[in-house]
């Protein structure tokens, strides 16, 4: 637990379900105050706001489109109405879809990216934009993904998507450091949650894709949270504009893997 996070403000993205949803409970437990978005599931965001309360922190869950203005202008203004300020913001909400990229449609490519990447614009603006007029220390959190570093073919919009997030955290890390504005990445690996439920059901799946990790399992949602935790606290003081990558070893060349190659 990092004792400065109690009574902070925070906004997660995407937080009904995986990922956002393990970050929404664990900044619960460090007794934080957090809006929660939803896009559709307000049940999943009414369940992660009844855990943060039970675990002694306060919560609302806000229904907000984040690739939109309106949406996005909508979990700042009830962060600031219900809370008083914003602390720290997490642009998670993401999605993913299969295509050959010969025959992925302009619609998809599209929706992937306007979630993916004008969703993290459009939250990072909104913050960046109240950090400065507060002139108070700022903290941005981006869900990128280890695909901002592998590629990976038949999700050729959703690794452009991750892409984009990574140069786009370096350069607004670059830009607002004098403004004492920290934002970084967490790169996920394999991570067990509802985006990729089908591939943990079929068991060759789950053995190819186990093949591919140093440490042999997929990790839970949890383990990302403890790093969106240690990025929000001030025992990362120092650190911005990185992607901390959670992912069993995945990035390291698995297939060289006992001095192969
Ligand atoms: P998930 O499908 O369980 O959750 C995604 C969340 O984003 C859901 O709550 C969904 O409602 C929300 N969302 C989607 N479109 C939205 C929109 N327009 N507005 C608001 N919310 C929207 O997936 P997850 O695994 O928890 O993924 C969370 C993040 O982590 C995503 O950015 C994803 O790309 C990234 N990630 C996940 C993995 C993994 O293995 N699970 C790996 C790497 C990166």
């Amino acid at each position: 637990m990092y004792k400065d996070l109690e009574n902070k403000v925070a906004v997660v993205t995407g937080g009904s379900k995986g990922i956002g949803t393990a970050i929404s409970e664990r900044f619960g437990k460090e007794k934080m105050k957090v809006v929660v978005n939803y896009n559709s599931d307000k049940e999943g965001a009414d369940e992660a706001v009844a855990a943060i309360k039970e675990a002694g922190g306060e919560a609302v869950a806000v229904q907000a489109d984040v690739s939109t203005e309106e949406g996005i202008n909508r979990l700042l203004e009830t962060a600031l109405n219900k809370f008083g300020q914003l602390d720290i913001w997490v642009n998670n909400a993401g999605m993913e879809n299969q295509s050959a990229t010969h025959e992925l449609s302009l619609e998809d490519w599209e929706k992937v990216i306007k979630v993916n990447l004008t969703g993290v614009f459009l939250g990072t603006k909104a913050a960046l934009n109240y950090f400065k007029g507060e002139t108070r220390k700022g903290n941005i959190i981006n869900m990128s993904s280890v695909h901002e570093q592998i590629p990976w073919p038949t999700f050729a919009h959703y690794a452009a998507s991750k892409g984009g997030v990574k140069l786009f955290t370096e350069t607004v890390a670059m830009e607002y450091a004098p403004d004492h504005i920290r934002i970084n990445s967490i790169g996920p690996g394999a991570i067990k949650t509802p985006i990729n439920a089908e591939k943990f059901e079929d068991p060759k799946q789950k053995e190819i894709l186990e093949n591919m990790i140093p440490m042999a399992r997929v990790g839970q949602p949890k383990e990302i949270a403890a790093a969106a935790a240690w990025l929000a606290s001030e025992e990362s003081s120092y650190v911005t504009g990185i992607t901390l990558f959670v992912d069993g070893g995945m990035t390291l060349f698995p297939s060289f893997q006992g001095g192969k190659g």
